[in-house]
């Protein structure tokens, strides 16, 4: 059973989510506001697995919520929720530290299938998620676990999310490569490649925080300008 937060201020989409995920066996909350859902992820001791987030939310955002989360070290699973044709919400919300998005009105099938991925590339299986690759790599001082989303660096343990583990996966598969940007943006986010965010950029510094020493002088993850990145062992 999974612990599932909810972070919708529309009483009926929040209840039917709820409805429909209770019904999968998860454990749900729901936060009705984004000061709400700030705190409940700021409570360390009742950690959840996963959050559905809408955007457009009172008293804070669903940005400002993501955003937080991330800043405090929290990267619990976070599926967004945006409204319709609105492409730069959903950009901006995958830079905030989003994994996925789903835009509204959605499709409760689809909703519950983003899920159940979310889910069970988070759980310790023993099985690579892509069914590809070794389920680890080791280089420096850094090992990373694939099958567990987890990274063993000197500064400690850190657990990963979706996105980060296919942003090193695709980098590490074509390893000594320059990988253009959006070659980056369609596979692991599935974005066009002409899409124009910073994404790639910002998932990128976070990658270098945990594995570089010196992450203003990266030696693993290196720009190319104007191109890419390349990754070096
Ligand atoms: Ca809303």
């Amino acid at each position: 059973m999974s612990r599932i937060l909810v972070v919708e201020d529309e009483a009926h989409i929040a209840d039917g989510l709820r409805y429909n995920l209770e019904a999968e066996g998860h454990d749900v909350e729901i936060a009705s506001d984004g000061r709400a859902a700030a705190e409940r992820l700021a409570d360390a001791q009742r950690p959840l697995d996963l959050v559905v987030l809408d955007l457009m939310l009172p008293e804070m955002n669903g940005f400002e919520v993501a955003r937080r989360a991330r800043a405090a070290g929290n990267y619990v699973p976070i599926l967004i929720l945006t409204a319709k044709d609105s492409a730069e919400d959903m950009v901006r919300g995958l830079e905030e530290g989003g994994d996925d998005y789903l835009t509204k009105p959605f499709q409760l099938d689809e909703l519950l299938a983003r899920v159940r991925v979310l889910l069970r590339r988070r759980r310790w299986d023993g099985v690579d998620p892509d069914g590809e690759g070794p389920r680890s790599e080791q280089f420096g001082d850094v090992t990373v676990h694939f099958d567990r989303f987890e990274m063993e660096t000197p500064r400690g343990l850190v657990a990963l999310t979706t996105r980060e583990v296919a942003l090193l996966r695709a980098l590490i598969d074509r390893e000594g490569q320059a990988v253009p940007r959006g070659d980056l943006l369609e596979e692991v986010w599935g974005l066009k490649p002409g899409t124009r965010t910073r994404v790639v950029d910002s998932f990128v510094a976070r990658l270098r925080k945990y594995i570089e020493t010196d992450p203003s002088h990266p030696r693993h993850i290196v720009s190319v300008r104007g191109h890419g990145y390349r990754f070096i062992r």
